[in-house]
């Protein structure tokens, strides 16, 4: 496929108008089969930026025959070969990194320098990363038998549906077509509702080197396009990443199909500063941790953090010190630190939470930062960033997954009481620990029930590890060589008789 739209210095706003009303199949840019669109919002402004086309049934059943037609000669490719040109797609994309992350931090509200950019460069590292295993998909020998040569080997799945949320919509994406593809499949990508436009450009830069079908793209919302997306026959397997609710719902329809599904749901991950921690490395851990460059929008958010009675109030005036100095406003302004929240659903829902702490007998709320003073962004949907303390761990505030800038920060004496408040939650995908001795770490990295455990760091998810959650958190791993390999390869076992 040929670059129209290979403008670097395009504006974001003219990018956006450009992929307006289009899904990405086979090959070719197309509008819905209905011709139907829904609007895109900056929600810095509340503008429709543009529209996106709102894909179903047909749309799907179009990409699924796309993806078929594809996949064959796909995976008769040399595994080097496929590696070559998903390394490639990555240096192509390096070339549009700028222009995609201005795309992205448009219609996410995520503020360009602290996260948008990022994770646009976050994308081509990763497609290098599998590229770059390609060799790894190897079988076994197996001694069963001296007259009988036995072994295993990998066989792609097929045709992989990923469905993807708009929290990190770029970087999530690419933990799943990159080892789909390196494998052998086939892929069709469900964006979200809230995120369609940078995916697509993803998408369409890498369809100017792979082959047509191969990799595919689908807007639209759950209910009309994701979910026919796992219910089509020819999709042998779906990964998704997004609610507990929406991960069971999709778990139940791939159930009726026996096909595999990998699960990246919510967390409510609990970070444990000891009185012995460094406190000023735990602080800027805390300001990772709970991603408040990412308005909390994250997975992995510190939003549970149990602090040392020694060390808790000094810890709130530190960590309240460092966001203050944070800067809200135009996620497009270099200067911005903090931008939206995503969607006026999920603004009023985190207000919301927000309200019920407030109100909590005994709570504290400890707001931080300035919400922008701009006209401009009058109708931004910004919050501020807020330390909640006095809330005790069976708050609903400590339970739920609130996936806004909001943290119980929550005193303990005793580290087995920290530990039990830390596993005493439905969710386990990350947690952290902060100490200097040894001893308590190890037991901590034992004990705590999380996917993705760290002792005095705060990193979020890299490839090359493992990363999925326990409990409510999900199912299967992404992100490693395990991940490419257990989930978007069979493995089949071969006896060949030699007598
Ligand atoms: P959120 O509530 O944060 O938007 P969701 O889990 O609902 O998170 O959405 C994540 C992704 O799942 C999005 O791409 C969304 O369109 C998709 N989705 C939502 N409902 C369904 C469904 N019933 N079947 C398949 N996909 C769905």
């Amino acid at each position: 496929m040929t670059d129209q739209n290979l403008v670097l210095n395009t504006t974001p706003h003219a990018l956006a108008r450009e992929l307006s009303g289009l899904l990405l199949i086979g090959g070719e840019l197309r509008p819905a089969a209905t011709g139907k669109t829904f609007d895109v919002v900056n929600p810095a402004t509340g503008d429709v930026i543009a529209t996106a086309a709102d894909g179903g049934e047909r749309d799907v059943d179009a990409a699924v025959r796309a993806a078929v037609a594809a996949q064959g000669a796909w995976a008769r490719l040399s595994a080097r070969e496929r590696g070559r040109l998903l390394v490639e797609c990555g240096r192509r994309l390096v070339g549009h990194a700028e222009e995609i992350g201005r795309l992205l931090a448009l219609e996410t509200g995520k503020a360009i320098r602290t996260e948008s950019r990022v994770e646009a460069s976050l994308v081509a590292d990763t497609l290098t990363f599998y590229g770059g295993l390609a060799s790894e998909l190897k079988g076994e020998t197996v001694p069963f038998h001296p007259k009988m040569l036995t072994f295993t080997q990998r066989e792609p799945i097929g045709v992989v549906g990923a469905i993807i949320p708009w929290n990190v919509p770029l970087y999530l994406m690419a933990l799943k077509i990159a080892p789909a593809l390196v494998a052998g499949n086939a892929v069709i990508v469900k964006s979200a509702e809230e995120a369609p436009l940078a995916a697509l450009r993803v998408i369409q830069v890498m369809n100017q080197l792979l082959p047509p079908g191969v990799l595919n793209i689908l807007s639209g919302d759950g209910p009309g396009c994701g979910a026919p997306l796992v219910t089509h026959p020819g999709v042998g397997k779906v990964t998704f990443t997004g609610s507990v609710e929406t991960g069971k719902i999709i778990s139940h329809l791939a159930a009726d199909k026996l096909i595999p599904v990998t699960l990246e749901l919510g967390g409510k991950s609990p970070m444990i500063v000891m009185g012995d921690a460094d406190l000023d490395k735990a602080i800027d851990g805390a300001v990772a941790g709970m991603r408040f460059t990412r308005q909390g929008q994250s997975c992995t958010a510190s939003s549970r953090i149990f602090v040392h009675e020694s060390l808790h109030d000094a810890f709130i005036d530190k960590l309240k010190a460092k966001v203050d100095a944070m800067t809200m406003g135009d996620p497009l302004d270099e200067a911005t630190d903090i931008g939206t929240i995503i969607s006026p659903q999920q603004f009023e829902r985190v207000q919301s939470y927000i309200a019920l702490g407030e109100t909590t007998a005994g709570a504290i709320a400890h707001r931080c930062s300035a919400l922008p003073t701009d006209e401009r962004l009058a109708r931004g949907l910004f919050v501020q960033p807020v330390l909640f303390t006095g809330l005790a761990n069976d708050h609903r505030l400590a339970r739920e997954e609130i996936f806004g800038p909001v943290t119980c920060v929550i005193a303990f004496r005793d580290y087995e009481d920290a530990l039990a408040m830390a596993n005493d939650s439905d969710f386990g995908l990350a947690a952290t620990i902060w100490t200097r001795d040894l001893r308590t770490a190890l037991d901590a990295t034992r004990r705590l029930q999380a996917g993705f455990v760290q002792v005095n760091q705060n990193l979020v998810v890299q490839p090359g590890l493992s990363y999925g959650g326990f409990k409510q958190s999900g199912l299967g791993k992404e992100a490693s060589l395990e991940a490419m390999l257990d989930h978007f390869t069979h493995k089949k076992t071969v006896i060949i008789n030699m007598d």
